[in-house]
């Protein structure tokens, strides 16, 4: 299978702090990924670097075989990287499908009747379309967290990248979004799941690498990645 995305030697540094260092990592097309490792790992700040929320200082990043790392973030939307964000970033005083018509008109350009279809169609697949004509300060932690991810696939995207969708959820809630990005995936979308949720995490990817202080320290599939040594005593913290 073809790279869809390459990450070559990528660094991050904040003013002296290093969050990311040396990071190589490619992702096929179609794959599901997990990306773990502790709070303060870099695991958001690569992502900012892929999306383009931030630009890496060293290194490349390579989207479909075109060099990304130096555009906004914006044309990377445009070439088919779209991302959840960790905190969800609805417009508040905007109903649900409101919400979908922005990056509809934005970013593909489709307004009017045909993009209050596509929204719905969006909606429907997430589960959410009976709260279409809801403001979103009247949605619950998992309709919210259904939106975001609803407000990434407005865009359509190639590639999906969904920080930390499950935080905050319990039980039945995180089941309901586990199903939701399996069926994206299963409609040829590409996923990168951050996830805490290890039970979640490892359900759901193929492969499974583990950021520790900005670097690589493990890859692999989900079973090699939680018997691997290094990854224990990451998250034990010893
Ligand atoms: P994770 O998502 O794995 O919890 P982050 O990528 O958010 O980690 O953060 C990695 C490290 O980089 C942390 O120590 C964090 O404080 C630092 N960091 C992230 N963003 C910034 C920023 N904009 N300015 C300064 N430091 C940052
Ligand atoms: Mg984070």
């Amino acid at each position: 299978m073809e790279d869809v995305l390459q990450i070559k030697t990528v660094s991050k540094h904040f003013g002296g702090f290093t969050a990311l260092s040396g990071v190589t990592l490619s992702v096929m097309r179609g794959e599901r990924l997990g990306l773990i490792g502790p709070n303060g790992s870099g695991k958001t700040t690569l992502i900012n670097c892929i999306s383009g929320s931030l630009l890496n200082d060293e290194g490349d990043i390579h989207f479909k075989g075109e060099q990304i790392s130096k555009l906004p973030a914006y044309q990377r939307t445009r070439r088919g990287i779209s991302r959840s964000f960790q905190i969800p970033r609805p417009f508040r005083s905007m109903t649900v499908l409101e919400n979908l018509l922005v990056p509809l008109s934005y970013v593909r350009g489709i307004t009017g009747r045909q993009a209050d279809e596509i929204a719905e169609d969006i909606l429907k697949g997430m589960g959410l379309a009976y709260k279409m004509n809801a403001e979103c300060s009247q949605l619950s932690q998992v309709e919210l967290r259904k939106l975001e991810l609803a407000r990434a696939m407005a865009a359509k995207p190639e590639l999906l990248i969904s920080d930390e969708a499950m935080a905050g959820l319990a039980g039945a809630e995180i089941d309901e979004v586990l199903a939701i990005l399996f069926s994206l995936n299963e409609q040829g979308i590409t996923i990168i799941m951050i996830e805490h949720i290890m039970q979640a995490v490892m359900a759901f990817s193929q492969r499974v690498v583990c950021l520790d202080a900005g670097q690589i320290i493990c890859e692999g599939t989900p079973k090699e990645v939680v018997a691997n040594e290094y990854v224990q005593r990451a998250y034990l913290g010893d």
